[in-house]
């Protein structure tokens, strides 16, 4: 069947493009593609930006991020409608990846000063007359490029946390989500207009390289494992590091004594909310064999009623990136055509702007559909002996995201099992929401952490300070040194290490 190819594409017009709505196809908004001296000129300006926000301090800082999520709330009725023009997703998904953004703002504004701020540490016995601390102090100027299915949560975990620290951010959102990122930036300039510590580039790939390449401190990158390869590549020029956030392919784990509604309902709303373009969306579903059609019954009846469109009733909308409607057909086709069956859906389910739910069962675990992101509504459900069984199938992919495990006796064990960055255990996603976890992934769903401590951590460079309290007893870091000393010295450190 050949793909009929909707025109909802973000279409470049001389140097501006237009944003346009995945439902409609209408222009929602015009935007420049901002070129690689715009970029420069934008780091620049950044720069001094950084110098007045870093001498704020963590309150002053705290403050500040204090209001502007003010400002965001009060405006939420408003941000969620622009997400809605350019994804298609339903309002109250809008409302609820900004709810959860807005409380990553509040925690990192007030937990930056204890996490980073000077912390003493000890310097050992040997080095006894010295006082050691430590400081994390700001990058300096950070590039964040982000990707459309979650145009508020997504770019916020790396900006929130990288702004808490003391840097300026120069953002660059997707190109089929620019209206909100300039929304996000223009109520941050609201809440701070005293210098552009967080600035808007707008265009299309070449204009995230422009940003790459431009001698920022640290780039932030969040989307697909093909671009986190190149941006790491072209960073590589100028050794500046990078966070790359990628895909995933992200398994639940059903064990014989889980809740089976629970982990039905799990199932159905992870893999198909957001129509199923969600980084740590559920794509692969092991199930004991004992609860295995039990629990695809409740799958199956659960998805009934599960609908694509952008009516009031629909529970999610249409696939914002028109490629991507080729890749689930291509998914879905592969399988079947390797044994696979559509229990619900099938390649016919993919529209040309919507794609119904589809459940895969009898999949071989080497086809597209296991082990390639699928990123839309379908999932595969497989049976599995024990879950020693689900633990390898599970990590037997390049992808190590998110993952979800339904067991009551075994949740703790079999989630430290899964090689992947995050795992909830009983609830689908819950890691996501939770402020003081770290997010990101390992293999190709990439490195790094936003979220939590180890996400302010990134945004900043530790340093070490070593004070001399008192001149030492034994003078080691001297020519003067005595052969008595080392002779003290060789005679400490046996007693200190030398036991057997
Ligand atoms: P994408 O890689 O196509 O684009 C992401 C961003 O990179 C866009 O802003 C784009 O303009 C920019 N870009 C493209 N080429 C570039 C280049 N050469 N140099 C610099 N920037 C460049 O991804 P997408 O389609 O927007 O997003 C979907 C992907 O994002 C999925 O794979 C999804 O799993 C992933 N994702 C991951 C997470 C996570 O936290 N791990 C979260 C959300 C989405």
């Amino acid at each position: 069947m050949t793909a009929v190819q909707p025109k909802h594409t973000a279409a470049s017009v001389g140097d501006t493009f237009d944003s346009l709505s995945p439902a409609t196809d209408e222009v929602v908004g015009t935007y420049p593609v901002h070129t690689d001296a715009d970029v420069q000129a934008a780091v620049e300006r950044a720069r001094e930006a950084a110098r007045w926000w870093a001498s704020l301090g963590f309150d002053g800082r705290a403050e500040r991020l204090r209001k502007w999520k003010g400002v965001i709330t009060r405006r939420l009725a408003q941000l969620c409608q622009v997400v809605r023009d350019e994804t298609g997703k339903p309002i109250a998904d809008a409302q609820l990846e900004s709810v959860l953004a807005i409380e990553h703002i509040a925690w990192a504004g007030k937990h930056a000063r204890k996490i980073l701020g000077r912390q003493k540490r000890s310097a050992g016995l040997l080095m006894s007359n010295q006082a050691a601390t430590v400081e994390y102090q700001p990058l300096g100027v950070v590039g964040v490029i982000g990707p459309w299915n979650y145009p508020v949560f997504t770019p916020l975990g790396s900006i929130a946390y990288a702004l808490a620290a003391g840097n300026a951010v120069v953002f660059k959102p997707s190109e089929y989500t620019p209206g909100v990122g300039k929304w996000l930036v223009d109520a941050f300039a609201d809440a701070v207009p005293e210098a552009p510590v967080l600035q808007l580039i707008t265009g299309f790939g070449e204009t995230g390289a422009a940003l790459t390449k431009s001698g920022v401190n640290k780039i932030a990158f969040t989307g697909s494992t093909a671009t986190g390869k190149k941006i790491m590549a072209a960073a590589a020029d100028t050794l500046t590091p990078v966070i790359i956030e990628a895909g995933g392919k992200d398994p639940v784990l059903v064990d014989s004594d889980a809740d089976l509604d629970a982990a039905a309902d799990a199932t159905v709303w992870g893999a198909f909310s957001n129509s199923g373009q969600t980084c740590i969306g559920v794509e692969r579903v092991y199930v004991h064999e004992k609860v295995h059609d039990e629990f695809v019954a409740k799958v199956i009846a659960k998805t009934e009623g599960v609908r694509a469109g952008s009516d009031a009733g629909a529970k999610y909308g249409p696939v914002t990136m028109p490629s991507q409607l080729a890749v689930i057909r291509r998914h879905i086709a592969d399988a079947i055509e390797r044994g696979g069956k559509a229990l619900v859906g099938g390649v016919d389910a993919v529209g040309d702007r919507y794609a119904q739910p589809t459940v895969l069962v009898d999949v071989p675990e080497d086809s597209e559909a296991v082990q390639e992101e699928t990123f839309g509504p379908t999932v595969t459900i497989a049976k599995v002996r024990d879950m020693d069984e689900a633990v390898e199938k599970a990590n037997n992919t390049k992808y190590g995201l998110g993952s979800t495990v339904f067991s009551k006796a075994r949740g703790m064990e079999l989630a430290s099992r899964l090689n992947t960055g995050m795992t909830s255990i009983n609830a689908p996603l819950s890691f996501a929401g939770i402020a003081s976890l770290p997010f990101g992934g390992v293999g190709d769903s990439g490195f790094g952490r936003i979220h939590g401590p180890e996400g302010l951590r990134e945004f900043a460079r530790p340093k070490a300070i070593a004070r001399q309290r008192f001149t030492a007893p034994i003078a080691l870091t001297t020519f003067a040194r005595k052969e008595k000393t080392d002779a003290l010295v060789a005679k400490l450190i046996t007693v200190m290490h030398g036991k057997r």
